[in-house]
């Protein structure tokens, strides 16, 4: 048996050998992290956005060439299959076959479940549920085809476990992908992928922003400061966190060190009490 622990006097690296890797929702927040933590990691990375924020993906894989990685940046929609099915194709043909997928792309918003539209769930369901399973669907079939192993990765909340006033629809979109997950290790188990989850608490990134106008006006908390409100009350470690805290998580995920872990969902969130 041989071994990819190398010693060299006190140092040991590990070295896996060369992996590529999708991660969707990468241009800025947890994603762009997890891009980053992947390339340090020793991956090559298929940075995604949506249109609209092609700065962001461009300084992405800037940042991850410049630690020496291969990178290569490509705009798709994950709410539409034949957008991510396009995604995975360019991503083998720039970097080589698919190792890793995660699927981090998501959307928010806070709203009253006696104020949500139709269209205001149907919107959250189509990105952060079909955009899960088109990333999972379409990369394990591309993992099928190289001959199977890999690993696919969801983000989920921690709102997938401890539902939260006025955030009803992304929760249950939440749930959902927590269900995809698991469901999904047991189909892949055969062909050697497994599938696993991250929940993250409350992190401050754009997301945040966007539920922190909505949420002070409940509380009383001025503009930008509910993630700090948030975060000093409902959790144990009383911390706001950052998108490095999420990404030290899925590098382990992404890593040969969770190879007998399946469908399982971690949460990284300092230890939250929903009252
Ligand atoms: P963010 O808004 O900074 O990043 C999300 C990224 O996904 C954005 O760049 C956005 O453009 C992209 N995206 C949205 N719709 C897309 C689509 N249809 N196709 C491709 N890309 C799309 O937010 P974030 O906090 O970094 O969120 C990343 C993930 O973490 C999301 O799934 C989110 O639900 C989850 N999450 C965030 C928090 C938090 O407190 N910030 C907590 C729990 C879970």
């Amino acid at each position: 048996m041989t071994s990819n622990v190398k010693s060299k006097s006190t140092a040991v690296t590990r070295d896996y050998g060369k992996r590529n890797v999708i991660v969707t929702g990468s241009s800025r927040g947890i994603g762009k992290a997890i891009a980053l933590r992947l390339a340090e990691d020793g991956f090559d990375v298929c940075v995604n956005d949506v249109a609209a924020n092609q700065a962001g993906i461009d300084e992405t894989v800037k940042e991850i060439q410049a630690l020496g990685r291969n990178s290569y940046g490509h705009v798709a929609d994950v709410s539409k299959l034949s957008e991510v099915e396009k995604l995975i194709a360019a991503a083998v043909e720039n970097l080589g076959p698919l190792n890793v997928m995660i699927a981090n792309a998501g959307i928010a918003q806070v709203k009253a479940l006696l104020d949500l539209s139709e269209d205001d769930v149907r919107r959250m369901f189509e990105v952060n549920v079909f955009g899960v399973f088109n990333c999972y669907s379409a990369a394990a079939k591309q993992m099928i085809k190289q001959g199977g192993g890999g690993k696919l990765i969801g983000c989920a909340s921690i709102v997938a476990f401890k539902p939260f006033a006025l955030l009803s629809h992304y929760s249950a979109s939440k749930f959902a992908v927590r269900g995809f997950t698991q469901a999904f290790a047991m189909e892949m188990a055969e062909h050697k992928i497994t599938v696993n989850g991250y929940a993250p608490g409350i992190v401050g990134t754009a997301m945040w922003d966007l539920i922190d106008e909505e949420l002070g006006k409940k509380s009383g908390a001025k503009k930008g400061d509910t993630v700090e409100k948030y975060s000093r009350e409902l959790t144990a470690l009383g911390r706001v966190s950052v998108p490095e805290d999420v990404s030290k998580t899925v590098s382990y995920l992404a890593s040969p060190d969770s190879d007998f872990m399946t469908g399982q969902t971690l949460v990284i969130d300092g230890g939250i009490v929903f009252n």
